[in-house]
Formats: structure tokens, C-alpha cells, sequence
């Protein structure tokens, strides 16, 4: 047994958050609009604006964290190292500055350090929302924190 790798599992209904900046936001409307009936299935949450304009306008329930540039993406990232959200559909706007973009390098981060699935255009949330793994469980291996936690306290 590898004591410094832990399985984890996604359960069959995900825990989804879902994010877009403003140049993409429409794009995420529409996305989620044409996706409705398999993203209802799931749970979902997202930054402020975007989980209001879905719930709103696709009519779907989507928890609102904070806006993206007040603090949600790291609100996420938190909700990911609990266990909490694992998996992203973040429609990024690669051709616009963003003031939080350190906020979205964590979350990418944090995202990669749980290997969380995560879509960062339409093609991609395509391909991962049509998945068989979307109904089915899903075990993978993540480092074992608390071990990682021990072992450092003991040899710093
Ligand atoms: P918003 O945040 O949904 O509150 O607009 C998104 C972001 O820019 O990260």
C-alpha cells in the first residue's frame, strides 16, 4: 500500500462549479441553456454573477459564491480541498486582462493538485459533460495529505 497516495471518489452526481468571465458569459448561458437536462442531475455552484445569471435565465439552481474578482474562484479553490467541488467548467476569456488572474492561476492550481476535471473552453466542457464518467463513479489517486502533513512536521 502507497501510504503517500489516498483514493478519493467522485461520486455519480458531481459536484460542479461553473464559471465564465464576462466576455463569455453569454457562451456559458447558451451552454448550460442546450446542456440543462444532464446539468440539473448535478450539483452545482459558481462565482456570483455567473451563478445568478444561470439560475436566472436557464432557470437551473446554481449556488452563488462570491464575484470571481471579489474572492469567489478562491472560494471554490477552498470548496475543492474539501471535498466539496470536483469539477470545473470555467469559461476563461483568454483575450481579456483579468484583475483576479492570480485568483485563477490558484484555482487552475488547486484544480491540478486534486486532479479535479476541468474545461476551460466549449469543446472541452463538450467532451466532459458527454462522458460515460459522468454516470458513473470515478476513484483516482491524490496525495495523502495528512500523511504529507506528518511526515513534513517531522523532518522540517
Ligand atoms: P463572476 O466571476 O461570475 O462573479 O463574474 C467570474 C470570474 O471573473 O471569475
Amino acid at each position: 500500500m502507497n501510504i503517500d497516495r489516498l483514493t478519493m471518489t467522485i461520486g455519480k452526481q458531481k459536484k460542479i462549479a461553473l464559471i465564465a468571465h464576462d466576455g463569455k458569459k453569454q457562451e456559458m448561458l447558451d451552454w448550460c441553456e442546450e446542456n440543462k437536462d444532464i446539468l440539473k442531475k448535478h450539483k452545482l455552484c459558481g462565482t456570483g454573477t455567473t451563478a445568478r445569471m444561470i439560475t436566472d435565465r436557464v432557470g437551473i439552481p446554481v449556488k452563488g459564491y462570491n464575484s470571481g474578482p471579489l474572492g469567489g474562484d478562491q472560494q471554490i479553490g477552498a470548496k475543492i480541498v474539501e471535498g466539496q467541488v470536483n469539477m470545473i467548467i470555467f469559461f476563461s476569456d483568454p483575450l481579456a486582462a483579468q484583475p483576479h488572474d492570480p485568483d485563477v492561476k490558484a484555482l487552475l492550481r488547486i484544480a491540478q493538485v486534486y486532479d479535479i476535471p476541468i474545461a476551460n473552453n466549449k469543446a472541452t466542457a463538450d467532451f466532459l459533460l458527454h462522458s460515460s464518467l459522468m454516470d458513473e463513479e470515478y476513484s483516482h489517486q491524490v496525495e495523502n495529505f495528512s500523511n504529507t502533513v506528518k511526515q513534513r512536521a517531522e523532518s522540517l
